[in-house]
C-alpha cells in the first residue's frame, strides 16, 4: 500500500497556487489499541480553508507550514483495533488529514449509513454545507412565506440548500452567480425564481432592484463585497442578512473598503448577523433530520462537482475561487 500526504508548504500571498502545497510519500501508519486505520474516499474542499493558510486570527487555528492540510472527509476503515468498528465500515470525520491512510481514535469519527444516499453526501448537503445552509438561513433568516430572499454564491455547495429550502418555505428566491450554465441549473432544475449573472451584469444594484420588485426581505451573503453592496441597496424593513461567508475577499491583501452600512442598516431596521456553524454544534441532528428527510421526499436536491485523484486536491482546492464548481466540489482519492 502506498500512501501520500498533502502538507502546507508556504503561506499564499493573495490567491493559492500550486507552490503553497507538496505532496509526499510517507509510511501507512499501524493503528494502536482504541484506534482506526482509515483509508480517504471522498475528501472536502471548503473556502475556509484559504482562511487557515494564513496566519491571521481567525474562529479556527491556522495550519501549520509543513504541516499536512485537514477537512471533512468519508473514509472507509481499512484495520480496526476498536469492537465498534469493524473494515468495511464507513465513518465521516472532521478534520482528517490530506492523507490517502491515517490512524484516527475510533471516538473521534462517526459511522454512516451506506445505503440510503451516495457516501458523499455526507461532505455536502447532508454534511457541513448542508448543515451551514440549514441553520442560517432558518436561525438568522427567520423566513416567512412569501418574502424574498436573495442568496450570493448560489451554485455553490451553501447556495443551492439555501435557496432550496427557502421554496421549501415558500419564499421568492433570487440566486446571484458567476456563469450562465450554472443559472441555466438554477432556474431549470432548482426552480429558482430570478438569477443574475454577476459577471456579465453591468449594473447589480438595478439588476437586483429588477429582480426582486419588492426588496429584498432576507439575504444569505455567501460572498462578500461589491454584490453585497448591492443588495444590500435594496433590502426592506425589518430585512435579515444572514452573513455566512466573504469568498471575494479572501484572497485581498489590504482591508477591504466599502459603503459605510451602519447608516442603512439603522434606516431599515434590519438585523444583520454573521455565523459560523460551530455555534449549533448542539442542534446538528435536528438539521441533519429534517434535510435528510427533504432529500429523501426529492425536496432537496443536491449536486456535485467531482474531481479525481488524491493528487488534485490543491487544484480542485484553488478551483473554488475561479468558480469551476457547481453544487458541492469534492475530491474523490482513487
Ligand atoms: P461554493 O460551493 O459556493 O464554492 C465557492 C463559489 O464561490 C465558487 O463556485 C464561485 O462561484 C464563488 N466565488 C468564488 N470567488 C468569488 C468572488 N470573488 N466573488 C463572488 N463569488 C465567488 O462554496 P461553499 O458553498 O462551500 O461556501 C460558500 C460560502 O460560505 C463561502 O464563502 C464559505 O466560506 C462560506 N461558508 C461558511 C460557513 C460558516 O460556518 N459560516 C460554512 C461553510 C461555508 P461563481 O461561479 O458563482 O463565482
Amino acid at each position: 500500500m502506498q500512501n501520500r500526504q498533502i502538507i502546507l508548504k508556504s503561506r499564499p500571498a493573495g490567491r493559492p497556487t500550486q507552490d503553497n502545497f507538496e505532496i509526499r510519500p510517507i509510511e501507512v501508519p499501524v493503528p494502536g489499541d482504541g484506534e482506526l486505520l482509515l483509508k480517504s474516499l471522498y475528501i472536502s474542499v471548503d473556502p475556509y480553508m484559504r482562511g487557515r493558510m494564513s496566519d491571521a486570527k481567525s474562529y479556527v487555528e491556522p495550519f501549520q507550514v509543513g504541516e499536512p492540510m485537514s477537512g471533512g472527509a468519508v473514509a472507509e476503515v481499512t484495520e480496526s483495533r476498536h469492537p465498534d468498528f469493524s473494515a468495511g465500515d464507513v465513518v465521516v470525520s472532521r478534520p482528517l488529514a490530506w492523507q490517502e491512510y491515517q490512524t484516527v481514535p475510533a471516538t473521534s469519527v462517526q459511522k454512516v449509513d451506506k445505503n440510503p444516499v451516495p457516501l458523499s453526501y455526507y461532505l455536502g448537503i447532508l454534511g457541513m454545507t448542508g448543515l451551514t445552509a440549514y441553520f442560517g438561513f432558518l436561525d438568522i433568516g427567520q423566513p416567512k412565506k412569501g418574502e424574498t430572499v436573495v442568496v450570493s454564491g448560489a451554485a455553490g455547495a451553501v447556495g443551492t440548500a439555501v435557496g432550496q429550502i427557502a421554496k421549501i418555505y415558500g419564499c421568492s428566491v433570487v440566486g446571484i452567480a458567476g456563469s450562465d450554465e450554472k443559472l441555466r441549473y438554477l432556474k431549470d432544475e432548482l426552480h429558482f425564481d430570478e438569477v443574475i449573472n454577476y459577471h456579465t451584469e453591468k449594473d447589480m444594484e438595478q439588476a437586483i432592484a429588477r429582480a426582486c420588485p419588492d426588496g429584498v426581505d432576507i439575504y444569505f451573503d455567501n460572498v462578500g463585497g461589491a454584490i453585497s453592496d448591492a443588495v444590500l441597496a435594496n433590502i426592506n424593513k425589518f430585512a435579515r442578512i444572514a452573513v455566512c461567508g466573504q469568498i471575494a475577499l479572501y484572497n485581498a491583501t489590504e482591508v477591504p473598503a466599502g459603503p459605510r452600512i451602519q447608516p442603512l442598516i439603522l434606516k431599515k431596521s434590519a438585523l444583520m448577523q454573521g455565523f459560523i456553524i460551530g455555534n449549533y454544534a448542539n442542534r446538528l441532528p435536528e438539521g441533519l433530520a429534517r434535510l435528510t428527510d427533504w432529500v429523501k421526499k426529492g425536496k432537496l436536491k443536491h449536486r456535485e462537482t467531482v474531481i479525481k485523484g488524491f493528487e488534485k486536491l490543491p487544484e480542485a482546492f484553488i478551483g473554488l475561487f475561479d468558480g469551476v464548481n457547481t453544487g458541492k466540489l469534492i475530491v474523490e482519492t482513487k
